[in-house]
């Protein structure tokens, strides 16, 4: 499968964007990065994309959608659907109305051919079959994605803590794309040495690591990087 990181920082992280993935051109993993430049950028179409896959309601991995979506109100209609935690209509239709004042519900929300899909334990969006399973992170928690992508399970953390759920999401995964805030104490966030640990336990299992704040660490992808795993 080819991986495009549109973004591999930490919310505040000084030396990277905030986090997407896309895959195989087609699925976008969380939405913080400058989607519509940066999908130029690695030479992925922001209109072939048919699921979205939330993992929470952070700014760091939601900001980027509002000027993706008038992409796919006004430049290209095909429909889209988005999978995010509980409450992801209301959370997302929140975040386009204060982005786009009364201009969303009069001129441009008509126009999306939006679904919108609470994440099931196991479900399937757009022909992808996935699991869900929640992760520690912050006071909300968050929700990880175990998707079968041409017969082959890509985990995806998201933001989390280095507890037994995440142990869960990975295992048996080909590719898993996990955070790796930073070393030492990092709250509600996996450390550089949690990480080395996950991956010691499940050998089989290619890792890459986003969510940076500084510096890099050992399986970290960078901004624009493109992968065939
Ligand atoms: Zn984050
Ligand atoms: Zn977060």
């Amino acid at each position: 499968m080819q991986l495009a990181f549109l973004g591999t920082g930490a919310a505040f992280s000084p030396e990277r964007y905030n986090g997407a993935v896309v895959v195989n051109g087609r699925l976008l993993l969380d939405g913080g990065a400058p989607l519509l430049p940066h999908m130029h950028r690695c030479g992925v179409d922001p209109g072939a994309i048919d699921a979205i896959f939330l993992t929470h309601f952070h700014g760091d991995h939601t900001l980027g959608l509002p000027p993706f979506v008038l992409h796919r109100i006004f430049v290209d209609q095909r429909p889209i659907t988005f999978v995010g935690p509980e409450g992801v209509e209301a959370k997302l239709e929140a975040l386009f109305e204060v982005s786009w004042g009364q201009d969303w519900q009069l001129a441009m929300r008509p126009r999306f051919k939006v679904t919108y899909q609470e994440a099931q334990p196991s479900g399937s969006a757009e022909g992808y079959e996935y699991e869900s399973i929640r992760l520690d992170h912050g006071t909300n928690g968050s929700t990880g994605y175990r998707i079968w992508v041409d017969g082959r399970i890509l985990a995806y953390s998201g933001d989390t803590e280095a507890t037994a759920p995440l142990d869960q999401l990975v295992d048996g995964a080909a590719v898993a794309i996990v955070e790796a805030t930073g070393p030492g104490d990092v709250v509600s966030h996996m450390s550089w040495e949690a990480a080395a640990g996950l991956k010691s336990r499940h050998p089989k299992t290619r890792f890459l690591f986003n969510h940076l704040y500084s510096g890099t660490v050992d399986g970290a992808v960078s901004d624009l990087q493109v992968v065939e795993v």
